[in-house]
């Protein structure tokens, strides 16, 4: 039978990636849980590296939930001016710090950190996953959405569906830390044009490798 018409072990397959990737420091500079809820909901539709440069002088000026809670929108406004998106950001930051009030009160669960303005499941996974809460799903942002249909784990074309479908193939405690290293992987190695199929320590059960490779 071919290799890729058998049922694969996933966990087993993505547990060498768990291992390469694990501990290697968040794309985002964040210092505390408040820092990083804060960072994701800016880094939507914007770059890593632009939010970790606009956000020193931010967090120098605004330490904690309850300094952003007191900033009117024209000061962070200015603050943020080089984001993208930064008005709508800005509103969304408001209504958090207006329901937060205090970092203490930073939500630890799923549904609650979902129910938050500007915060997608996307975001929620990282900040569960940031801050050692327990994974309630697979964090998948745009390089674990083009990685997964690669390695076909999943058909999906969207995020929703191809978390559900990782969360199906693997078990529990890989949920963790599975997205944060498929993430890794695609950033370094499979990148949208040109991945480096030779230096991939899964290259041999990925499925676009196996059609690709003549
Ligand atoms: S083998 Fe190639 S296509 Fe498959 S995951 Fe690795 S880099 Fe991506």
């Amino acid at each position: 039978m071919d290799l890729f018409e058998e049922t694969k072990d996933w966990a087993a397959i993505l547990r060498p990636l768990i291992a390469k990737y694990k501990g290697k420091e968040h794309p985002l500079h964040y210092k505390n849980i408040y820092q990083l809820l804060v960072m994701v909901v800016l880094a939507a539709q914007d770059s890593d590296a632009n939010i970790n440069k606009v956000t020193v002088d931010f967090f120098i000026k605004y330490p904690d939930m309850e300094a952003l809670s007191k900033a009117n929108t024209a000061e962070l406004t200015e603050a943020l001016a080089k984001v993208r998106f930064h008005s709508n950001k800005i509103a969304w930051l408001q209504e958090i710090a207006e329901t937060v009030k205090e970092d203490k009160n930073i939500p630890g669960t799923m549904k609650e950190l979902v129910a938050l303005k500007g915060v997608g499941r996307k975001s929620a996974n990282v900040i569960l996953r940031e801050a050692g809460a327990d994974a309630e799903g697979i964090l998948v942002d745009l390089h674990v959405l083009r990685v997964a249909p690669r390695l076909g784990i999943s058909k999906g074309k969207n995020a929703d569906k191809v978390e559900k479908d990782l969360m199906a193939a693997l078990p529990k405690n890989m949920w963790g830390e599975i997205g944060m290293a498929l993430s890794f992987l695609g950033r370094e190695t499979c990148r949208p044009t040109n991945p480096k199929h030779s230096e991939c320590i899964v290259s041999v059960h990925c499925e676009y490798c196996h059609l690709h490779k003549n």
